[in-house]
C-alpha cells in the first residue's frame, strides 16, 4: 500500500483553472485495496479522472483518488454489445480496446483524454440526433461507497444506484467498473467546411437530419461558421496527411494577439476562417471523433430544450458582438438526445449543447456573466464538468428527480465525505 498513499504534490485541472493540494494521493492498485483506505481513513475524499473538468469538482484539501492503476477491459458480451471496462480507463485507450471485440463507443465528443468513470461522472457527450451522453450508455456499474462497501448496480439490483451513479460527479462514492452498451464497430466519414453562419442558421435542423453527427462553431466577430458533419462509412481509411497546418497552435497565437492588442479579435477571426481548408478523412470511429486541443481555454456549456437552441444561439452571438469584450474562440452548437439519467443535464428531454469558450490568457468572468441568463432564459442546465455559477437551489429546480438523487446521496454518504465546498454548493439545499 505504501507505494499507492502518499503526497503526489499539487493537482491542477487541465486549463489550471483549479488547484489543489491534497494532503494524500490514494493510487489503489486494486479494488480491495481502495476498500480497505476507504475503511481505514477519515476526512474528505474527492477522485479525479484526467482532470478534464473546468469546475471545482476534484478540489480537495483531504484524500484524492486517483485510478490510473484501474484500467482496462473486464468483460464483454459479444451478443448484447456491452463491455465492462474499469473506471481508471483512458477513452483513447477504450476505442482501441473494444474493435477487436467488433464493438465501439455509440458517441464520443471533442477529445477523448478523459476516463470513462470521468466522463459519465459529468454526462460528457458528442453531437448528433436521438445519440445520448456517456452516462445514458452506463447499463451496469460498481460504487466503492465512502465506508467501503461495495455495490453492484444494474436494471434489476440496485436500480436507484444506477440512475443517481450514472451521472454522480464523484458524490455517491468511487465508481471502480461500468458497463457501457456500445453498438457494432463502424468507420466514420468526416467532413468539416465553412459556411455563412446565416446559412448555418437556417438550415442546421435539416443538416441534423441529414448527418449521424452534426455541429457548428460561430465565431462572434465574423460572419462565417465552420461545420462539421461526420456519418458512417466503408470507404477505405484515408492516410494520414504528411503535413497537417497547425490549427491548434495557430488559434492559440492568434487568441494571444486577439487578447493582447485591442481591436484585433475580427482581423485575427478572419484570419483563422481564411486559413481554414476543407477536411475529408475516413478512419474507425474512435479516431475520428477526437481532434487536438493544444490550446487551453476555459469554458461554459448549458444544455437547453432542443426546440429552443438555435434561437438561444441567435441571441447569445448578438449580445456577444454588442460587447466591446475580447474574445477569439468560438461558440460551439451540437446535439445530444434525452435520457433517464436523474443527474444528467439532459434528463427528460433531447438538447441543444451550446458552450463558449476564452482562452486562459484572458479572464473567463466578463464573458461568461454576459451569456449565462441568457442560458437561464432558454430554461438551460449547466454542463456539471464546465464553469456556471448556479447553486443546489438553483439546480433542484431544473432536475425533475433531483430528491431520488439526493436521497440516495444521503443514504450512501451520511457523513458528506464526498463532498467538497464546490459539491455542498452544488448538491445540499439550504
Ligand atoms: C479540451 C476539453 C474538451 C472537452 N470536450 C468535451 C466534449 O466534447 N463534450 C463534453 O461533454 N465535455 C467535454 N469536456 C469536459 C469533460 O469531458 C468532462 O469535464 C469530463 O468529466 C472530464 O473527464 P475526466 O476523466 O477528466 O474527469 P475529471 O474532470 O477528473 O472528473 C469529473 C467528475 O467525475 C468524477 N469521477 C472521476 N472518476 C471517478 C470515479 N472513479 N468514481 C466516481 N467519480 C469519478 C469526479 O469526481 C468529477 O466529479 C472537455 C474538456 C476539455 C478540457
Amino acid at each position: 500500500m505504501a507505494e499507492s498513499v502518499g503526497a503526489l504534490g499539487v493537482w491542477r485541472n487541465w486549463s489550471g483553472s483549479q488547484r489543489a493540494v491534497p494532503a494524500r494521493w490514494w493510487r489503489p492498485g486494486s479494488e480491495g485495496e481502495l476498500v480497505a483506505l476507504l475503511q481505514d481513513s477519515a476526512g474528505e475524499v474527492r477522485v479525479t479522472g484526467a482532470g478534464h473538468s473546468f469546475s471545482a469538482l476534484c478540489k480537495t484539501a483531504g484524500n484524492l483518488v486517483f485510478l490510473d492503476h484501474l484500467t482496462g477491459l473486464v468483460s464483454h458480451d459479444a451478443e448484447q454489445l456491452t463491455a465492462t471496462a474499469m473506471a481508471g480507463t483512458p477513452l483513447h485507450q477504450l476505442g482501441a480496446l473494444l474493435w477487436p471485440l467488433g464493438q465501439g463507443l455509440i458517441n464520443q465528443g471533442d477529445i477523448d483524454a478523459q476516463s470513462l468513470a470521468g466522463a459519465c461522472g459529468t454526462s460528457t457527450h458528442g453531437t448528433g440526433l436521438g445519440l445520448g451522453a456517456f452516462s445514458a450508455q452506463v447499463r451496469a456499474l460498481r460504487l466503492i461507497t465512502p465506508s467501503g462497501e461495495v455495490i453492484d448496480a444494474d436494471a434489476e439490483h440496485n436500480s436507484d444506484v444506477l440512475h443517481a451513479g450514472a451521472t454522480s460527479l464523484g458524490a455517491l462514492g468511487v465508481i471502480t467498473c461500468i458497463t457501457l452498451q456500445n453498438r457494432p464497430c463502424y468507420q466514420l466519414a468526416e467532413r468539416e467546411y465553412l459556411l455563412p453562419l446565416r446559412e448555418v442558421l437556417d438550415s442546421f435542423e435539416q443538416l441534423a437530419r441529414d448527418n449521424r453527427h452534426a455541429e457548428f462553431w460561430a465565431f462572434f466577430r465574423t460572419d462565417r461558421a465552420v461545420v462539421k458533419v461526420l456519418n458512417e462509412s466503408t470507404e477505405a481509411p484515408t492516410p494520414k496527411p504528411r503535413f497537417n497546418l497547425p490549427v491548434d497552435k495557430v488559434l492559440d497565437l492568434t487568441s494571444r494577439i486577439a487578447h493582447g492588442i485591442g481591436g484585433t479579435d475580427a482581423l485575427m477571426q478572419r484570419l483563422l476562417t481564411g486559413l481554414h481548408s476543407e477536411v475529408r478523412r475516413v478512419g474507425r470511429s474512435h479516431e475520428i471523433f477526437p481532434s487536438p486541443r493544444a490550446s487551453r481555454f476555459n469554458e461554459m456549456e448549458y444544455e437547453l430544450p432542443l426546440e429552443r437552441g438555435l434561437e438561444c444561439v441567435e441571441e447569445v452571438i448578438a449580445t456577444v458582438q454588442r460587447s466591446s469584450l475580447r474574445t477569439l474562440f468560438p461558440l460551439e452548437y451540437r446535439t445530444v438526445a434525452a435520457d433517464d439519467v436523474w443527474l444528467s443535464p439532459f434528463y427528460g428531454r433531447d438538447s441543444a449543447s451550446i458552450s463558449i469558450h476564452q482562452h486562459i490568457c484572458s479572464d473567463y468572468r466578463p464573458l461568461f456573466d454576459l451569456v449565462e441568463p441568457i442560458f437561464w432564459k432558454y430554461g438551460g442546465r449547466p454542463h456539471w464538468g464546465k464553469l456556471h455559477s448556479l447553486d443546489a437551489a438553483q439546480l433542484a429546480e431544473l432536475y425533475p428527480r433531483w430528491d431520488d438523487a439526493a436521497r440516495v446521496r444521503e443514504r450512501l454518504d451520511p457523513q458528506g465525505r464526498m463532498l467538497n465546498e464546490h459539491l455542498r454548493n452544488l448538491l445540499v439545499l439550504p
